[in-house]
């Protein structure tokens, strides 16, 4: 159990390594200081490889315990796979019940997710469909859907009580509002993103790549967020 109740936090992403990616710094920060972070994966990260030989029941296999590796080396608590299609993720109702389940079974202070706002980020790339999938549905779940016991009222006769989520950060943002200085925890994300073997087989390679990427003019390196305050 965490120190404190508001120090919980879950991470919903699209694929195996999108939270790793996203906000790898602050869950080993925050679990550093005795946060209880969960991960919650939405797809089933069958279409993340370029190797022809392999197969999809075998990268799937893969994928789940890259991410739970991932997790154990950021001091993660726990990871959940919804294990819908890679590539084929719709924002449905059945979608945003997993996802209210889940914030109703966690219940935390601050959600992390993709910003689902934009197709186009910073100019530089397409914001993937299962991302603004995952980011739409995780948003809809956090208000209003979870908070309401008259939604998914199974849940509460399952013994789910409604949550009201009291922080979002939505990493990959066209208006990110507040940084995260992760200078000194550069190595962890490297460290957790390469548990994911089958996306980054040249570990050193990709570890040199990124410490050069992501250092900013300053010399710092940030995780840059859209905060959303959620003050009632
Ligand atoms: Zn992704």
């Amino acid at each position: 159990m965490p120190s404190h109740p508001d120090m919980t936090a879950l991470v919903v992403a699209a694929h195996p390594d999108d939270g790793d990616f996203g906000c790898a710094g602050w869950v080993s920060h925050h679990a550093a200081l005795g946060w209880d972070v969960h991960f919650l994966i939405c797809t089933n990260g069958a279409k993340g490889t370029e190797d022809r030989a392999m197969t999809r029941e075998r990268l799937i296999a893969l994928r789940h315990e890259e991410q739970r590796e991932a997790c154990r080396r950021l001091g993660a608590r726990g990871v959940t796979f919804l294990d819908h299609e890679d590539s084929e993720l719709v924002y449905d109702r059945a979608l945003l019940e997993e996802i209210v389940r889940c914030i109703r079974t966690v219940r935390p202070h601050t959600v992390l997710t993709h910003d689902p706002t934009d197709i186009i980020i910073l100019d530089s790339f397409i914001n993937h469909p299962d991302h603004r999938a995952a980011g739409t549905a995780t948003l809809d779940a956090v208000y209003p859907t979870a908070r309401d016991h008259l939604n998914f009222p199974a849940h509460l006769a399952a013994g789910l009580e409604p949550h009201k989520v009291r922080e979002v950060l939505l990493w990959n943002s066209n208006h990110p509002n507040w940084d995260f200085d992760i200078s000194a925890l550069v190595e962890q994300k490297i460290e957790a993103l390469t548990a994911h073997a089958t996306q980054f087989p040249d570990p050193e390679g990709f570890a040199a790549f990124s410490r050069e990427r992501w250092r900013g003019e300053d010399g710092r390196y940030l995780e840059r967020f859209r905060k959303i305050a959620l003050s009632f």
